[in-house]
């Protein structure tokens, strides 16, 4: 029988001096290793087999600047603050305004989520955490999660009949709410706002309501 840890080093292979990631990966390039029913940081992972548990709030960086490899030998631990001078060091911040998405934690993440579920807009979720609005957003949207070092996992994505579907519901013009095209759909709130999120010309206007680009203003 295979253990949990064979299938995890089974899915890297040597390029290099690193031991690159084969499996999937999160948006920011970073290996995607399932387990236990949830996505977990590749490197992470390799730590954890390699060396042992790793000290509650410490990151996983990475001596290549490779985010793909596990190799073991070329990773290190270290605080947020070590993580965002590497980031800076090694030329991977967020850039201008973005920038600011530097400040925020691991907590004002879960409570910008929480703000925005709860019906917040971008504007007020910035102005309590203190940040920009395109920071906000794109922390939020998944287009910059380098403060936090942890991305976030993605809902799992729709078979591709469905995306069809859903896509073009959402994206005919009529504003259709989240909870109409589930019912009409029965898929998961999850690969609904899935496919919200990666559908280029839709933007979240207002909790639960979508419509084209041309209504941005509304957020
Ligand atoms: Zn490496």
């Amino acid at each position: 029988m295979t253990t949990t840890e064979e299938r995890f080093w089974r899915s890297a292979s040597p390029e290099g001096e690193c031991l690159v990631w084969q499996g999937s990966r999160f948006w920011n390039n970073y290996g995607r290793f399932r387990v236990g029913g949830r996505s977990r940081i590749a490197s992470r992972v390799a730590w954890e087999f390699a060396r042992g548990l790793i000290p509650e709030g410490a990151h996983v960086l990475h001596r290549c600047d490779n985010p793909p490899c596990v190799n073991p030998e070329h990773l290190f631990l270290g605080s947020h603050a070590d993580n965002m001078a590497d980031m800076v060091a090694k030329g991977r911040q967020a850039q201008g305004e973005l920038a600011s998405g530097a400040v925020l934690t691991a907590d004002d993440m879960a409570q910008a989520r929480a703000l925005r579920a709860g019906g917040s807009t971008y504007g007020e979720i910035a102005a309590q955490l203190g940040v920009s609005h395109a920071c906000i957003y794109a922390a939020l949207n998944g287009v910059t999660w380098r403060c936090l070092g942890e991305a976030p996992p993605l809902p799992q994505r729709a078979p591709s009949t469905a995306s069809k579907t859903i896509t073009s519901l959402f994206a005919d013009g009529r504003g259709r709410s989240t909870a109409e095209v589930r019912r009409e759909l029965g898929i998961s709130k999850e690969v609904a706002l899935y496919r919200l999120k990666h559908t280029p010309g839709i933007v979240h206007v207002r909790l639960g309501l979508w419509a084209p680009a041309a209504s941005e203003a509304a957020s």
